[in-house]
């Protein structure tokens, strides 16, 4: 069987920092927040060349308290694209606010900064732009919209850690950014966990008191928060996992470098990557519209692959209060009944490629 991920193996090349780590903090008993934390979120921020980190508990919070930290609440809307994982739509919910969806380019598969203007009422207040697959935003003209009608810009960088745009890492290009530590993510807890990111010390007083109850000091409560604390043992890990990050997405670039070479002259549809950035390759997504039988095909001999994500937010049952229709985002429609995400994780051997690269190969032929 070839895996899509392979959490086990990557556990096995750490197994000895991780272990220690964990016994670390079973031992100093700071299981919520505590040290560990506190030096994992220097060490995130710089990563991201962001001046602050506030861990949380889950990348969905993290981009929950940047919208509360921005002063986002209900009767204001948040612009961002519906071609992406349903928390980035769910955070905004969480406010009170709007959201309202814009389409995203075809190529790149994150939000169309032209199509954003028209989006734009006297209640918008804040842009979400999502670094979808690890492929960073096209943050320039979306930045310079931004200023313009004084919106905040809060990245979700939560399949994005590391990636850069015109040799900026994600992160604190917009005002705030969201990532997530899911287990699956580029770099993963082992449980779950998140941070959000910024230059901006206001944002991050906020989203520090936010996290813990809204209070600076025990049982002082300014704000009214929440329980979104990053758990000591994640904080532990992550700081050992963070020391392998650059590594892994070295790892990651030089299989999706492979993949195409090896897909070149098929006609099959591989990644499109702008020139200005660096693509960090959380998904490795091909398109055909035959990806039911495609799929089928795969995992009859032994290969796993993902879709990510077949429903474009607005046509999930959940948010059809949102009152779109089908054919009003034809990009993100298209590009989610067509998306077909192949392995990829550091650890994937060339072996278990070419496995892959003939069998969609073979797949490519026959159409
Ligand atoms: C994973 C993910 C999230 C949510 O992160 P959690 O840690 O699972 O809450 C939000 N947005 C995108 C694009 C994601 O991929």
């Amino acid at each position: 069987m070839i895996p899509f991920v392979d959490l086990k193996t990557q556990y096995a090349s750490i197994k000895l920092e991780v272990d220690a780590a964990i016994q670390r903090t079973l031992e100093t008993c700071q299981f919520t927040l505590g040290a560990d934390v506190a030096e994992f979120e220097k060490e995130f921020a710089a990563y991201s060349q962001a001046t602050f980190g506030v861990g949380v508990n889950t990348g969905t919070s993290a981009l929950h308290l940047g919208l509360l930290a921005a002063g986002i609440g209900p009767g204001d809307e948040v612009i961002t694209s519906p071609f992406t994982f349903v928390a980035t739509v769910a955070a905004i919910y969480y406010t009170g606010a709007t959201p309202v969806l814009v389409d995203i380019d075809p190529a790149t598969y994150t939000i169309d900064p032209t199509q954003i203007e028209a989006a734009i009422t006297p209640a918008t207040k804040a842009i979400i732009p999502i670094h979808l697959y690890g492929q960073p935003a096209d943050m320039d003209p979306i930045m310079g919209i931004a200023r313009k009608h004084g919106l905040i810009v809060l990245e979700d960088a939560c399949q994005a850690h590391g990636a850069e745009y015109k040799g900026k890492r994600v992160g604190a290009i917009g005002d705030m950014a969201a990532f997530s530590f899911y287990p699956g993510k580029n770099l993963g807890a082992y449980g779950e966990g998140g941070m959000l990111t910024t230059d901006n010390a206001d944002h991050n007083r906020a989203v520090r008191m936010l996290r813990d109850w809204g209070a600076e000091r025990k049982y002082h409560h300014e704000l009214k928060g929440y329980n979104y604390r990053l758990e000591g043992l994640q904080g532990a890990i992550l700081r050992v996992k963070l020391k392998y990050l650059d590594r892994w997405t070295e790892r990651r670039r030089a299989t999706a470098a492979r993949y195409d070479a090896m897909f070149a002259g098929t006609g099959l549809t591989t990644p499109f990557v702008r020139d200005d950035v660096r693509h960090v390759y959380h998904i490795y997504a091909i398109r055909t519209p035959d990806r039911a039988r495609w799929q089928e095909e795969l995992n009859a001999q032994g290969i796993q692959s993902g879709i990510h994500y077949p429903i474009p937010v607005h046509l999930l049952p959940a948010y059809a209060d949102l009152g779109y229709k089908q054919g009003q985002f034809p990009h993100a429609e298209k590009a989610a009944s067509e998306v077909l995400s192949l392995p990829m994780f550091p650890e994937f051997t060339e072996q278990q490629q070419d496995v892959v690269v003939a069998a969609v190969k073979k797949l490519q032929a026959s159409v």
